[in-house]
């Protein structure tokens, strides 16, 4: 087979859900495209890449220093919402009702994984709470184990601070990552929050 072709089934395949099967499709369809809007597409994903970094402030992507949720005059800036990573963002701001800010981790502590704390974008959390002006942060986190021991995590470093912790009161799917809940569900559990008990060690954290 062509070397140079089955260096791109490979690439294809590193992408998420894209098997050898699709890669191979994905790669026959392009061969098929004229040239020049193989290259806009080569180009754009490069210029993408180039471009787009991580806010300062939340972490969440952004062309500029400071993102645009976070340089926006309209947004509450007395809400955090913290969430695992970047797509949770545009989850969220799809079901269009949050009006706060976030704060994006980086991922999900997870021991046996090697993801401990400080691979996590806790610090700057904290950083965020003390400069004053966040009266509430919000665990907006997944239904997974690994976002269970994030949350009872996040509820301990929290509880000294003058803050009040809240999670979504509507159990989201056990399991179920926050880009997967419909959006519905996702803009009633951001509604009815429910305050995370101080120091919360068990399952009940309703108050
Ligand atoms: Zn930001």
């Amino acid at each position: 087979m062509l070397d140079s072709l089955e260096d791109l089934v490979s690439a294809l395949t590193k992408l998420p859900s894209i098997g050898r099967k699709s890669a191979w499709r994905l790669a026959l369809y392009l061969m098929e495209r004229p040239e020049s809007e193989v290259r806009y597409l080569a180009d754009t994903i490069a210029a993408v890449r180039q471009k787009v970094r991580r806010c300062t402030a939340c972490f969440n992507y952004s062309e500029q220093e400071i993102c645009a949720v976070c340089s926006s005059l309209s947004r509450d800036k007395s809400l955090i919402c913290v969430v695992e990573k970047p797509t949770d963002v545009f989850t969220i701001e799809n079901a269009g009702r949050y009006r706060g800010l976030y704060h994006v981790l980086g991922g999900l502590l997870s021991p046996l994984n090697g993801i401990t704390a400080e691979k996590l974008q806790f610090p700057r959390l904290m950083e965020r709470l003390r400069t004053g002006g966040v009266g509430e942060v919000i665990i907006g986190l997944g239904g997974s184990s690994d976002a269970e021991t994030t949350s009872l995590y996040i509820a301990r470093i929290l509880k000294d601070e003058n803050v009040r912790v809240t999670r979504f009161a509507r159990g989201l799917p056990a399991g179920l990552e926050l880009e997967h809940v419909d959006q519905l569900t996702l803009t009633q559990a951001l509604s009815e929050r429910i305050d995370v008990v101080r120091g919360w060690g068990g399952g009940s954290s309703a108050v």
